[in-house]
């Protein structure tokens, strides 16, 4: 039976380094993945997943209009072994949806890999329907500055402030983000304090 899979985590913790090692490994295999990232993310060029330590591969993208079921009974083969998504977030309610019914009617696995909250500690709505209806949820792990695990991500300016209102989708760079655990993110000390 195929599952629905949510790979979720703070910022800069690796999904997308796992995505693609995932993805390489099943194409080593000789079988096909079909890889989708965010249209809102176009920080590398939009239809590419890119992974901080330099791993690249060509994707479909998806918007908030897109029939993820359509689009992938569309595209699937005998030699599909399963869907991929990257920045998992930011699918809407009704795309989660579409994901179960790819894994329960056409017995495809969908991965998904996503941020758990935004940088106001809210829920992204995709990453919250994922965590309701997921089969399988995976904490991919990173760490804050003090070394206790991050589970939040700041948003913060050029002086080093945390931000903490403004528009949920801002995607402009990793440098205005920071991973923390939830003490600092609420104290908002986004570095080691210098001694
Ligand atoms: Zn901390």
């Amino acid at each position: 039976m195929a599952k629905l899979y949510f790979y979720y985590s703070a910022m800069n913790a690796g999904k997308t380094t796992k995505l693609l090692q995932s993805s390489f490994n099943y194409r080593e295999r000789g079988m096909d993945t079909l890889l989708y990232t965010s249209k809102f993310d176009t920080r590398f060029g939009e239809s590419m997943v890119t992974s901080r330590v330099g791993l690249t591969d060509k994707a479909l993208t998806f918007d908030n209009e897109l029939d993820v079921f359509a689009d992938i009974m569309n595209r699937l083969t005998e030699n599909t072994a399963c869907v991929m998504v990257d920045e998992a977030q930011f699918l809407t309610k009704n795309q989660i949806e579409q994901l179960c019914r790819v894994v329960d009617n056409l017995n495809v696995p969908v991965l998904t890999y996503g941020l758990r909250s935004d940088f106001m500690g809210e829920p992204f709505e995709g990453s919250l329907y994922l965590l309701l209806w997921a089969d399988e949820l995976a904490e991919i792990k990173t760490i804050c500055h003090c070394g206790r695990k991050a589970t939040m991500n700041a948003r913060f300016d050029a002086s080093g402030n945390v931000i903490r209102s403004g528009e949920q989708v801002d995607i402009g760079g990793n440098e205005r983000y920071v991973s923390l655990c939830r003490k600092h993110y609420i104290s908002g000390q986004c570095k080691k304090a210098v001694a």
